[in-house]
């Protein structure tokens, strides 16, 4: 009997929305809620509406001076050198209509997938409308307004008293969250995001282990430009194991950004289709195998929103519900519906082709440059079983 799931979603989730050409663009949940409806993998019965996120809630994590000018950029009421203070109207994150209340639904739907799964009432939750992982306590920053995540882990925290496991896949350093509990010692994050020297933030370095209480409970793995599936899965499949083994989650929250992918233009990775199949399958088997099922699952990154982020995005939900209706070629008419609207010619298979790209001159040597890293990264927790099994 498969375990039972929430899928959070709804329209109003695409109001998040900055303007036409911004890179970040929420038309990718509509292009993968169609597709797992083309495949009927998607049950009316398990679709739960997101909720709004209450201000109390929000300012678990941001400050209430965020908040409400979070509220007035929204109104076109905050001025400009106001907003470049809370990091509002930048090229990266600009200000458009009602922000604060589409902000505040993406967060209540990642307290909504909470909810579902730390009551009980299922064993796993996917919200792909979250993983706005780049907000701060007083700041927007990289497209992220209110962080989901953050104030999720806080949720759960004060709400169910459980310690939590967050891992975040996306190509960008999962720096909001990192820093939102850099001292707490019930909360251990992993990032596995391209280096910080050719990609923003800049952070997500090997040192940056936490503080204070919280020292030893930030794991960084930041791979190099380039690397490719087989090296990036080798990081994921050790970093995931070992820190689960090392801190024995109550429940684990990942974030999924889909943008480290080869098509990615706002990334210099060179991952395929592969990394999104391996990345669930390991979620799923470490919250049965430590956190009694509990997994709660967000979105994140994603830029190439046409042949990426929708397939990339199936395979969690797929994986979640065991559907393994998800190989060979892709579903005709899904292709029909959008390749009218499609800027690129969309894939025709669930999975990637052998020459997606042409080889890697310097294969080897970032290899070895990433088994370096890994080795560094885990390192206290290595050494540390080690003295513990002598
Ligand atoms: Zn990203």
């Amino acid at each position: 009997m498969n375990d039972r799931c929430s899928f959070i979603y709804s329209e109003d989730l695409l109001n998040y929305r900055f303007n036409s050409h911004h890179p970040f663009n929420q038309f990718r949940l509509k292009l993968t809620v169609d597709l797992l409806n083309r495949i009927n993998a998607l049950d009316p019965n398990q679709i739960v509406k997101p909720r709004m996120a209450t201000e109390e809630e929000l300012t678990l994590i941001h400050d209430p001076s965020y908040v409400e000018a979070v509220k007035k950029a929204g109104q076109g009421l905050l001025p400009k050198e106001m907003a470049e203070n809370y990091g509002l109207g930048t090229e990266d994150t600009p200000i458009f209509a009602n922000m604060h209340e589409a902000s505040s639904l993406m967060v209540g739907g990642t307290l909504t997938a909470v909810d579902e799964v730390m009551t009980g009432k299922t064993l796993h939750a996917l919200h792909l409308g979250g993983g706005l992982h780049h907000g701060f306590r007083g700041k927007a920053s990289g497209f992220c307004i209110y962080n989901d995540s953050s104030v999720a882990i806080k949720y759960i925290q004060q709400k169910y008293n459980a310690r939590v496991l967050y891992v975040d896949t996306d190509a960008h350093h999962g720096d909001g969250v990192q820093w939102s509990f850099y001292d707490d010692p019930n909360v251990c994050t992993l990032s596995i995001h391209e280096t910080g020297r050719y990609l923003f933030p800049g952070t997500g370095n090997i040192n940056e282990r936490g503080q204070g209480a919280g020292y030893g409970y930030s794991f960084n793995i930041p791979v190099d430009a380039f690397t490719e599936d087989d090296s990036w899965l080798h990081a994921y499949k050790n970093a995931i194991r070992d820190v689960a083994e090392f801190f024995k989650p109550d429940v684990i929250l990942t974030q999924n950004g889909a943008d480290s992918h080869y098509y990615d233009t706002l990334t210099h990775l060179s991952a395929t289709m592969k990394i999104y199949r391996e990345i669930p399958k390991l979620a799923h088997e470490i919250a049965h195998q430590y956190c009694g099922g509990k997994w709660i699952a967000v979105g994140g990154g994603g830029y190439d929103i046409w042949r990426v982020v929708p397939r990339a995005w199936a395979f969690i939900w797929m994986e979640m519900t065991e559907n393994p209706n998800c190989f060979g070629s892709l579903p005709e008419d899904w292709i029909e519906q959008w390749q009218k609207e499609s800027p690129v010619t969309l894939p025709r298979e669930w999975d990637d082709p052998e020459d997606i790209y042409p080889p890697i001159p310097r294969k080897a040597e970032i290899t070895e440059k990433n088994l370096i890293t890994l080795e560094k990264a885990l390192y206290p927790i290595r050494n540390h079983q080690k003295s513990e099994s002598r």
